[in-house]
């Protein structure tokens, strides 16, 4: 039996975190445990430290508290600096540190589900929240040529690019825009950070921007439809959720905690199977069939 983990967060009722995890540990012959811990505001860092004091292993970190994350740990890395914010802690010799296995995940999928080099791209980046923060340092890394981060909220897209320009991102391509002031952008690479989704929505962006582009929702199941439908019909070349991108961090995270390297596919696979939970705002929605690429 591997050690006990968790994912902490508010609400965590939706994550397929444990299932992912305890797939992963099964094709070791293992069993884990690993729980949902739904905190109040105030309680997140006493719940954290009571999970390691009890001799939990490592935890995930999702929404609202990646920011919180990345404040509590006493040890960070690069990627969660340059996000400013963390989804993995684990302790090291009694020390809790974080990182950030969002952008990893992300550009794995990118690289190995859709087969894009991304060497060279121009990506424009829909959402300035904890994701965008959690991707573009990884983006930035893989080789691209520039990003955009372009925001609902202008003023969020020009902190996420001042963060990132000072940790670590000095002197990089990144530029910060409104929805409306696009006009002279052509982007090979559009990635919807936002939560939009969830609402039954997409960012209101020109059309002519997503004609010939590879799109990709970090949402899956249901609340990926609306941008992956739309980005379709408009003549993406590509049309992607983020299912591969969920379950690769969590294999970056499950490796750093155990040592073990988890496969991938069969995982991404499983969940494509079965019709996902959608994160809709209304529990009692049922919830459609996963789609991937409209086209
Ligand atoms: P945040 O709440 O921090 O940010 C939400 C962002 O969405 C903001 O930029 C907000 O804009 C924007 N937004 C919300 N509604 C709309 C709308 N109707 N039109 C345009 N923009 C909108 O969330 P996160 O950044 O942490 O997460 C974003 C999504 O990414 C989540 O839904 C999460 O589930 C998903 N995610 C997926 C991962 C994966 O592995 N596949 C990993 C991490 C996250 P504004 O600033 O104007 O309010």
């Amino acid at each position: 039996m591997l050690k006990p983990c968790a994912v902490i967060g508010q609400p965590v009722d939706h994550s397929l975190s444990p299932a992912i995890h305890q797939a992963f540990a099964a094709q070791f012959g293992e069993t884990l445990e690993y729980s949902k811990l739904e905190v109040a505001e105030e309680d997140f860092e006493s719940a954290v430290n009571n999970f390691f004091k009890g001799g939990g292993l490592g935890m995930n970190v999702t929404l609202p508290f990646k920011e919180r994350a990345f404040r509590m740990v006493q040890k960070f890395d690069e990627l969660a600096e340059m996000a400013g914010a963390v989804n993995t802690l684990y302790l090291r010799c009694e020390i809790l540190c974080g990182t950030n296995t969002d952008g990893v995940g992300l550009v794995r999928d990118l690289r190995q589900t859709l087969h894009q080099p991304l060497d060279g791209m121009q990506v424009l980046i829909l959402g300035a929240g904890g994701a965008a923060r959690g991707i573009v340092g990884p983006l930035l890394q893989a080789g691209v040529a520039g990003i955009t981060v372009a925001n609902r909220t202008p003023a969020r897209a020009q902190q996420v690019v001042d963060w990132i320009s000072q940790h670590g991102g000095e002197g990089q391509p990144l530029m910060a825009r409104a929805f409306d002031k696009l006009v002279e952008l052509s982007p090979d690479l559009i990635i919807n950070a936002s939560s939009a989704g969830i609402d039954n929505k997409y960012p209101e962006i020109p059309a002519d921007k997503v004609n010939g582009a590879i799109c990709y929702d970090l949402l899956y199941g249901p609340a990926a439809i609306p941008f992956c439908q739309w980005a379709g019909q408009q003549g993406a070349r590509q049309v992607s959720d983020g299912l591969g991108m969920l379950v690769r961090q969590a294999a970056e995270s499950f490796q750093l905690w155990h040592g073990l390297k988890p496969q991938v596919t069969p995982v991404v696979e499983a969940l494509r199977a079965e019709p996902l939970p959608g994160l809709c705002r209304d529990p009692t929605e049922k919830p459609l069939q996963h789609r991937r690429n409209q086209k």
